[in-house]
């Protein structure tokens, strides 16, 4: 299986302390100042009550709540799915150096950064824990 590559993503400014934070290996999620929530992708305003939000780190773990592996792809298989975080919100990912065969839906699974093409940040992914 040949390793894959990812490209940098491209910061701006509403998403910048999101990739200066996974540069030092910390994922980031926001919570709302008006109703408490958390959210993922992190956004400005809060995506349930429009309040306004603060950076908060997350612990990184979280379970999968659904999956589904490609099997035939020239870089070799790959799974996608999605993963329920410790705090609550629900996030689209990869899942990466793991052993896709033991992907189930619950599997306990943490944040791993992965780099990227060029001189961009990581990205942050998840494998099992
Ligand atoms: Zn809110």
């Amino acid at each position: 299986m040949s390793e894959r590559t990812y490209l940098a993503p491209t910061p701006n400014p509403e998403t910048e302390p999101f990739w200066t934070a996974a540069a030092q290996g910390k994922f980031l999620i926001k919570r709302c100042r008006e109703c408490k929530d958390v959210h993922y992708y992190p956004r400005a305003l809060c995506p349930f009550c429009l309040g306004e939000t603060d950076w908060e780190e997350s612990r990184g773990e979280g379970v999968v709540y659904s999956f589904t592996i490609t099997r035939r792809s020239p870089t070799g298989p790959y799974s996608l799915g999605y993963v329920t975080l410790a705090e609550g919100p629900r996030i689209y990912t990869n899942f990466v150096d793991c052993d896709l065969e033991k992907l189930h839906i619950g599997a306990k699974v943490k944040v791993v950064f992965k780099a990227t093409d060029g001189a961009g940040p990581p990205l942050p992914l998840f494998t099992l824990a």
